[in-house]
């Protein structure tokens, strides 16, 4: 749906993509700022406060990993990485560096403005977030914190602490790809050989318990060879 509210800050060189983003996003009702270049871009953050930015990788001036560092010093916008397909090791880093999410190039209308409008929808909520005595709840997934318990439907599932942890974990980060050093560095404070193997064995159990099929992304998403990605309320 159109909303005119959001002023949005697309950082990229390639004139063919930032004018179809800019077109996309301006027919979609959003105010569309954009520069061609990062140090530009960093100063647009800081005189006009965009709600989200858009950010391509490899640009002209400078790397936009260091936008992504700079910007995170003063600010938690939402930043969506536009990559191609052979950048999956820069993707990687930007996450971890603080995006919120990424597109992988080349991308349709109908994936740039889910990506959007999933990381206004998650700037907003995640504030308030994480409160003590909270529930969260996704379709019929609950998840209480103070009681370290979680229901699918009226069922009480049972998880290792371990696998309590890294659900627990990717729900404060709905709509957020997390990437696997992320949650590995998170749960078990440092990532060493094998740290990988024993995300995906207790994903995989956790995903079988919480009764989904393999393959079949409910609640969590498998971004393969990146992370994983709680979906938000409103996928
Ligand atoms: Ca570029």
């Amino acid at each position: 749906m159109p909303n005119n509210k959001y002023k949005l800050l697309v950082v990229e060189d390639d004139r063919s993509i930032a004018s179809f983003v800019h077109t996309v996003l301006e027919t979609n009702g959003y105010q569309v700022l954009t520069t061609e270049r990062c140090q530009q871009g960093l100063l647009m953050l800081t005189s006009h406060r965009p709600d989200l930015v858009v950010l391509d990788l490899g640009l002209p001036d400078m790397d936009g990993e260091e936008f992504i560092r700079t910007a995170r010093q003063e600010s938690a916008v939402p930043i969506i990485v536009l990559s191609a397909r052979t950048e999956e090791q820069d993707k990687i880093s930007a996450l971890d560096l603080g995006a919120n999410d990424y597109i992988t190039k080349p991308f349709g209308t109908g994936e740039l403005l889910a990506r959007v409008r999933a990381a206004l929808r998650n700037n907003r909520h995640n504030s308030h977030a994480a409160a003590p005595g909270s529930v969260f709840t996704l379709d019929d997934l609950m998840i209480d914190y103070d009681r370290r318990k979680v229901k699918v439907g009226a069922e009480t599932i049972h998880l290792t602490q371990t696998e309590y942890n890294i659900l627990a974990f990717l729900s404060q980060y709905t709509g957020k790809v997390l990437t696997y050093s992320a949650i590995i560095c998170a749960i078990w404070g440092s990532l060493d050989e094998g740290s990988v193997k024993k995300l995906q064995v207790n994903m995989a159990n956790i995903r079988k318990k919480l009764g989904c099929r393999p393959g079949e992304n409910r609640y969590i998403v498998n971004e393969l060879g990146v992370g994983y990605r709680m979906l938000d309320v409103q996928e």
